[in-house]
């Protein structure tokens, strides 16, 4: 674990470091408030800092008020080690934003319990962060698939339709279904069918770019949001993907299995200022349903 140690005194930077070091913890130094800003800025920052109060160029004070105002997350957990002592001062550095106060000259056993106590809360606090994450990747995700679900994908068809505005440039959907899906779960079962759901997520991909986002609209249906594509894009995307898909069997626990997919495809332009989200799905959809009555494994596409 990484511990900021920010001190003028060189002397007082070599105890700590001394100490800190023998309780197993990576000391970085600065030794002033700047240098410390300095530091908490780049990637990978310490999350505990052991901050003096009087120091040029920015004191702990300021450091402290600097870090409450920028750094939401992670959170910095933040000890204040000063020669200054009395109530009005542990008052000052507490409304300035520190979670602990220390007077030195410091006694060892009291700085190491407290040190514990900061690693506890930023702990908490990594935990929290992770049930967070894993909460909206759940509530944003497929989990079959892993790729966004029906909602997720929704908002951001809105999303890309103004920025595809904002940016005067054109956006596509694909809308793509597995033919005779059915007969693949009568004829192998249900479990194999969700294997081919899997790879066929996963060529999605191969076929895509990384800012084109996929999801899974409904069982066997998915879609593909391509942004900055007009009509000759988006199809030779979705030519490039059927083609993918036909002419290489998907490998299952009961062998290779041939399938294909029929698309529905369409594209909006700046111009048509008034398109909403679900303009977008309807027409790919019966695009889609086109391709189907039009004998499967081809492309569609509407304007
Ligand atoms: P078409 O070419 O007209 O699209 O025919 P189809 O058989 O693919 O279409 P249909 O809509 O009749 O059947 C879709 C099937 O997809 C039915 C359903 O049981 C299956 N399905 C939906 N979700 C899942 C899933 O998560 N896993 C598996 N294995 N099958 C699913
Ligand atoms: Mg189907
Ligand atoms: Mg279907």
């Amino acid at each position: 674990m990484k511990i900021l140690v920010v001190d003028d005194s060189e002397m007082t930077r070599l105890i700590l470091q001394g100490r800190l070091g023998q309780w197993g913890y990576e000391v970085i130094n600065a030794c002033d408030g700047q240098e410390a800003w300095e530091i908490l800025q780049k990637k990978g920052r310490p999350r505990i800092a052991l901050i003096d109060w009087m120091m040029p160029n920015m004191n702990g004070i300021e450091l402290l008020e600097k870090i409450r105002q920028y750094i939401k997350e992670p959170y910095i957990y933040t000890i204040l080690l000063t020669a200054k002592k009395g109530k009005e001062h542990l008052l000052e550095a507490m409304t300035a934003g520190a979670d602990d106060f220390i007077s030195k000259p410091f006694d060892p056993h009291i700085l190491k319990v407290r040190l514990r106590a900061g690693i506890r809360i930023t702990k908490l606090q990594e935990e929290l962060i992770a049930a967070r994450e894993e909460l909206r990747i759940q509530a944003t995700h497929d989990s079959l698939t892993q790729l966004f679900n029906r909602s997720a994908l929704v908002d951001m068809i809105t999303r890309e339709i103004s920025r595809s505005q904002r940016d005067n440039s054109s956006v596509g959907i694909l809308m793509i279904d597995i033919d005779h899906f059915k007969s693949i779960n009568d004829t192998y079962g249900h479990l194999v069918g969700d294997q081919v759901l899997i790879q066929l997520a996963q060529r999605m991909k191969t076929c895509t770019r990384q800012y084109d986002a996929i999801g899974r609209y409904g069982g066997e249906e998915f879609i593909i949001i391509l942004p900055q594509c007009g009509e000759q894009e988006v199809l030779s995307v979705a030519e490039r993907l059927r083609k993918s898909i036909c002419s290489n069997a998907f490998e299952t626990t009961s062998g290779p299995i041939n399938a294909s997919i029929s698309l529905g495809a369409t594209w909006v332009t700046p111009s048509e200022q008034d398109c909403q989200e679900e303009d977008l799905i309807r027409i790919a959809d019966k695009a889609l349903y086109q391709a189907k009555n039009n004998g499967r494994n081809c492309t569609i596409i509407f304007t």
